[in-house]
């Protein structure tokens, strides 16, 4: 995936979900790469608006879904692998307030 990944870096134009705009990532960065998607995190220069990006291989080629965030890169690379909240855990923090 990484090959196809600077490939298409090139010709990759990103929609930008929070000022309309689109620009060429320059700043695309990889998250995590399978051999048949990757996870990438890019910042619009227009707004400075964050976008998750994920890229995947089907059988009508390349296909980019995009959602705004605001994670930065590195926010991103900190949650990927972290526990999910349980019902446990804010019960318990509520108890703790109270
Ligand atoms: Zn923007």
């Amino acid at each position: 995936m990484q090959k196809s990944l600077d490939k298409l870096q090139k010709e990759l134009v990103i929609y930008c979900p929070l000022c309309n705009g689109d620009y060429h990532p320059k700043d695309l960065k990889t998250v995590e790469s399978t051999q048949g998607a990757a996870l990438m995190h890019s910042q619009c220069p227009k707004c400075r608006g964050s976008i998750l990006s994920l890229l995947y291989h089907d059988f009508l080629g390349v296909t980019l879904v995009g959602l705004a965030t605001d994670l930065d890169f590195n926010d991103v690379l900190r949650f990927k692998n972290a526990t999910r909240v349980t019902e446990d855990d804010i019960l318990e923090t509520y108890q703790l307030l109270n």
